[in-house]
């Protein structure tokens, strides 16, 4: 049995306890709070079951768009009336969510239609497929079908209908053996990519080999390439499409100006546009654009190019089925700058843009195409979450989340949500089950956060076996006075204050009053019992403890730091309505020994307390250490005037480490709280003391056996106190100031462990990255956290949860301890089977978080998500999702580099990915030839998005990148989010010239290679870490004038790190994006202008994450050749 008690050790909820009042959330508190602010909570229907008629009371509510406007003021108050009757424990509480509630609670039951609903199933989903795709393939029964129209385009993933992209990839070679320049750019020849397809379906295809065709095609203008004799690299063949009839799609699917132009072989006789072949950019989504450039939507982010093309020019050759492909001589084609931007374009290419290709790009596919795609598919509607493993829109896409019992995607993402019913069947497809699971994750404004049940003096209510939480899915019985746990069938007698009648369909009366039984997500206020020794937790401090050794005081840090804080502490986290912050705060100096500050609001001045001797660490003083901001303002801030001038002249260069988290720990220890270190830190720790460290960094140690090592920690002693830290709850976070080597796989191990955030400033100096740095620390220190944490994942009886990445520390299998979490950490989970599953009743997830809140209130927040199960695997790969796959991948790989060399990381992640889609196209694609790549349509970026995860700086470093770095950027992926990974890793590069300066929009973005980037254009890359702006040598200088304020390309300075504020709409709207960019993500982003041939491009250009790199990482194109050797050595 692997259910436990959630909080064993914490100790059961005990009935008989008298006397707690938690903090003011008992009924009479609720007199005071606006009726409204409850009011549309009327509980979401039922809908986890498919089939479910919504039967809330108010389900005859008016259809007015819901999130459009608030709930009608009648229904606010009838809904709130029946929240309230009976007894008043879900009664609100005082959070700060509540003050949302009047704007952020839009959904009414029965005010707008079912999912299931707005998502039917239709018969025939050609569009799905991104035509820009080669020889999209539509297997079995859907490939005889019409293609709907494009508004009707999409189909919930539950649909029936597999839809299959194949690609005509046949490379005979390893991704490694082309000889093409680092630099290659594979879109000047657009001469392969060839597509034909067979004229016979059923009719069997040899496996082609490739030729190189000798004539390539010339560019016109004054950059041609030789019209022969130099060798290319094989041409893909094109797919047989065994199996699939030759209906060709309607040719207004394939609007002109969006064909690549790589259709060099084709059947004698296939139109263009035909399934199969390769064809333009998807009939949705971008096929508005061509007629509309002045809004930044030209017709090239697909990637297609904006020269009008002829699709047939070189389609003359019949599709001989040949094994081989006779060259052929192909008319030169215009193919180079996929923007219409007017003038500079042909003679501008550079020269490596000569090296020829042998897919084109475009026939491959796009991250940019299936982002859109979804983007313009699920968007407009609600995301519901009535429906049993419904897959959610992408991360990328911009969607309102209406929770109707299982909890919304930003709180769980599943990499499948179809999950095999045997684990034969998990064996066979190697499709990871894993949830990526953010419990505090922060909701938009017009989404209601989860609402607080207060279930009294007896706790919340738990199956009394396996004690899960009470939820949507347990089954009330023998009328009521029972319920069946949903995770492990144990039957458990009703508390008679909790009882209630059934409706006729067995469903409680109140259901849709409680928000435990019809919400995905919700929180339960805590009992005594779950409280560390039984006691009521007292608030958390944050205690500031500033390095103030020569290099920190010089680099400006302690000035900037001091300063800043005078004001920041104003904006300590606060309950709900609360006028002031509970947490406290003290204050700690450090280089070789320690300082500690009585800041007693009776004292005149700030007294000091020297501690030097480090070696068995201890707290000076307890009274006046930790201190409520309000009372001792001016004490603080004397000391934060003081301390700058304190250690101005300080010639000390030698830092300790471990002695200051052991002051830290002591000093929460001592005032028995929760709470976090901010430590803002510049040198390794070379003091005499322990935890003391030296400089280990050796990057020989690189491609060998030995390389893991870089990213352990070097002693144990970190290890140790990690694990004492989490024991009291006491966060890490751990600001870095480096010039030079300070070992971040060891100083970060506590942070690590604990739950906290790592930053890391380089070379900072004050003027320079202030901004970044102050931005950072306003956010971190304001965020929603919660303390001394507890998570469990429970599951239904046949999977459980066995393995958890993620920054927390465990001491068990089960229990992921956080000394904090906040709202920005994501936990990876993975589930395994220890059992059947059933496809009737599915698999249940419930995480339940065990919290203390900024005020000191324990907590408990549930999130339940319910998932199907097949026994088709073809069901499971329809369900997938490629986001979150990569998220674990990333995760499992960034774990495994401690142990093994980075090329087994690598080639396991290879080996795995390539099983999955093998097993796919062995058991659900149609029969076709092995020349083909056939990818489950949900999976098709698995290829791209994984060799960035292989390319990235932790698993294929390059000379360039630092040790530290490389620890640094494991330590944050490894609890970064699905959106945050996404981007990670493969960045969003946006066409600043095509932005639309009246519209909100962004551009719609481009594919990450350098062959996508015109001379004349500009544009934005950002990472959820770097952001740059890249020009174009030949942009146009009313533009240039207009951003930079300057006339010309050569007058702008590369070094600047914020836009010139300038009066003109161009300005305006980069700098908004800018602004709103860093909005979205959780670090500040620092700007770097990169200046089209400037030195600083190739930092730029490794984030084209398309290309191949100088660090040996293989470009998108090689690497799904390769993928597509290692698919069918696997199959055959
Ligand atoms: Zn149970």
């Amino acid at each position: 049995m692997n259910q436990q008690g959630h909080m064993a050790s914490y100790g059961q909820p005990q009935s008989g306890y008298q006397g707690y009042q938690p903090f003011g959330y008992n009924s009479q508190h609720t007199a005071g709070v606006p009726t409204s602010q409850y009011g549309p909570y009327n509980g979401p229907v039922q809908g986890y079951q498919p089939t479910a008629v919504p039967q809330g009371p108010l389900r005859t509510a008016s259809g007015a768009p819901p999130t459009s406007l608030p709930p009608s003021t009648a229904a606010q108050s009838t809904a709130y009336n029946q929240y309230g009757q009976g007894d008043v424990q879900n009664g609100p509480a005082m959070s700060d969510q509540l003050q949302r509630f009047p704007v952020s609670q839009p959904y009414m039951p029965g005010s707008h239609p079912m999912p299931y609903q707005q998502y039917a199933p239709l018969p025939n989903n050609t569009q799905q497929l991104p035509n820009q795709m080669a020889a999209m393939q539509i297997s079995g029964s859907t490939s005889n079908a019409p293609p709907p129209p494009a508004s009707q385009s999409y189909g919930p993933p539950t649909s029936h209908h597999q839809t299959t992209a194949s690609f005509p990839l046949a490379g005979p070679a390893s991704y490694t053996q082309y000889p093409t320049p680092l630099q290659n750019i594979p879109s000047s020849v657009p001469q392969s990519g060839n597509h034909p397809q067979h004229p016979f379906p059923g009719q069997p295809v040899p496996a082609s080999t490739f030729t190189s065709p000798p004539t390539s095609t010339g560019l016109t203008g004054s950059t041609l390439l030789p019209p022969s004799g130099v060798p290319r690299p094989p041409v893909m063949h094109g797919p047989p499409l065994s199996g699939q009839p030759q209906a060709g799609l309607p040719p207004s699917q394939h609007p002109t100006g969006h064909y690549p132009p790589q259709l060099n072989h084709r059947p004698a006789g296939l139109q263009p546009g035909m399934p199969g072949v390769v064809s333009g950019p998807p009939a949705q989504g971008f096929q508005a654009h061509p007629s509309q450039p002045s809004q930044g939507l030209g017709p090239q982010q697909n990637g297609s190019f904006g020269q009008v093309r002829s699709p047939q020019p070189n389609f003359a050759a019949p599709y001989t089925g040949a094994p081989s492909y006779p060259s052929q001589p192909q008319p030169q084609q215009k193919r180079l700058d996929p923007d219409s931007i007017p003038s500079p374009q042909l003679n501008e290419l550079p020269p490596q843009q000569k090296t020829r290709h042998r897919i084109d790009p475009d026939a491959i596919p796009s991250p940019i195409q299936v982002i859109e795609d979804d983007k313009s598919n699920r968007g407009t509607e609600p995301f519901s979450t009535g429906v049993r493993g419904q897959v959610p829109p992408l991360v990328t896409t911009d969607f309102v989340v209406k929770d109707q019992g299982n909890s919304s995607p930003r709180f769980i993402r599943c990499a499948a949500y179809n999950l095999p019913c045997t684990s034969d069947m998990a064996k066979q497809c190697q499709v990871p089950l894993t949830a990526v699971i953010k419990p505090l994750a922060t909701l938009p404004a017009d989404e209601a956060p989860p609402y607080i049940v207060d279930h009294g003096e007896t706790g919340p209510i738990r199956c009394n076996r396996c004690k899960a939480y009470m939820c949507p899915y347990m089954q009330f019985i023998e009328g009521g006075r029972k319920f069946q746990c949903a995770f492990c069938s144990c039957v458990t007698e009703v508390l008679p204050h909790y009882f209630q009648h059934l409706d006729h369909t067995g469903k409680r009366m109140d259901c849709y009053d409680r928000p435990e039984l019809s919400l995905g997500s919700y929180e339960f206020l805590a009992t005594v019992d779950y409280c560390k020794n039984n006691k009521i937790p007292n608030p958390p401090a944050f205690i500031f403890m500033i390095d103030v050794s020569y290099n920190a005081l010089k680099s400006g840090l302690v000035q900037l730091l001091c300063e800043e804080l005078k004001t920041l502490l104003d904006y300590l986290p606060r309950e709900g309505n609360a006028e002031e912050s509970a947490i406290r705060v003290g204050f700690v100096t450090y280089n070789k020994v320690l300082h500690f500050y009585n800041v007693k609001s009776s004292l005149a001045q700030p007294q000091m307390m020297v501690v030097s001797d480090i070696a068995d660490m201890f707290v000076p003083l307890l009274d006046g250490f930790l201190v409520n901001i309000n009372e001792s303002r001016a004490v603080i801030n004397s000391l934060l005037e003081q301390i700058p001038e304190m250690f101005a002249d300080t010639r000390e260069t030698e830092t300790v480490f471990g002695p200051v988290i052991q002051a830290g720990l002591e000093a929460l220890k001592a005032a028995e709280c929760a709470g976090k270190l901010f430590i803002f830190h510049s040198t390794l720790p070379l003091a005499e003391a322990p935890g003391k460290l030296k400089n280990r960094d050796d990057k020989k140690l690189i491609n060998t056996d030995k390389e893991k090592v870089l990213f352990q920690p070097q002693t144990s002693f970190y290890n140790n106190l990690a694990k004492e830290c989490v024991a009291q709850g006491c966060c890490v976070d751990l600001f870095l100031f480096p010039n030079q080597y300070v070992d971040v796989a060891t100083l970060g191990l506590v942070t690590y462990q604990t739950g906290g955030s790592i930053y890391k400033y380089t070379f900072f100096q004050a003027q320079v990255d202030g901004d970044r740095f102050l931005n950072d620390l306003h956010r971190d220190v304001r965020k929603v956290i919660g303390f001394d944490a507890v998570m469990r994942v429970r599951t239904s009886t046949g999977i459980r949860a066995t393995d958890f990445f993620g920054s927390f520390y465990m001491s068990n299998t089960t229990d992921v301890e956080l000394a904090a979490l906040d709202c920005d950490k994501a936990v990876t989970v993975e589930f395994k089977h220890d059992d059947k599953l059933s496809e009737d009743v599915g698999a249940q997830i419930q995480c339940a978080l065990l919290y203390t809140s900024c005020s000191g209130q324990r907590r408990l927040r549930i999130h339940n998500l319910s998932l199907n199960c097949c026994t088709q695997l073809a069901d499971l790969y329809r369900n997938c999702e490629t986001d979150t796959l990569i998220n674990y991948f990333v995760k499992l790989a960034y774990r495994g580099v401690l142990s093994n060399p980075t090329k087994t990381v690598r080639d396991n992640l290879i080996n795995q990915s390539a099983q999955i889609l093998a097993c796919y196209r062995k058991n659900c694609a149609s029969p076709s030839s092995a020349g083909q790549l056939i990818l489950p349509e949900c999976m098709k970026l698995l290829p791209v998005y994984l060799n960035c995860v292989l390319k990235s700086d932790v698993l294929q470093p390059g000379t360039e990148i630092s040790t530290d770095d490389r620890a640094y950027i494991r330590q944050l992926v490894t609890s970064m989010d699905v959106a945050e990974t996404n981007v990670f890793f493969y960045p969003r590069l946006l066409p600043v010239h095509k932005m639309d300066v009246d519209s909100d929009d962004f551009p719609v973005a481009i594919r990450c290679s350098e062959e996508r980037l015109s001379k004349g254009g500009i544009y934005l890359l950002e990472n959820g870490l770097n952001l740059f702006i890249w020009v174009g040598m030949n942009t146009q200088h009313d533009l240039i004038q207009s951003i930079f304020n300057v006339q010309s390309f050569g007058q702008i300075d590369s070094a600047m790190t914020a836009l010139p504020m300038l009066d003109n709409p161009c300005s305006k709207k980069l700098r908004s994006m800018v602004d709103m960019i860093r909005a979205q993500r959780p670090r500040f982003m620092k700007l770097m202008i990169v200046k089209q041939d400037d030195k600083m491009e190739l930092l730029f250009k490794h984030f084209l994450m398309e290309d191949k790199n100088v660090n040996g990482g293989a470009s998108y194109v090689d690497f799904l050749c390769h993928m597509h050797k290692e698919i069918r050595q696997l199959l055959s």
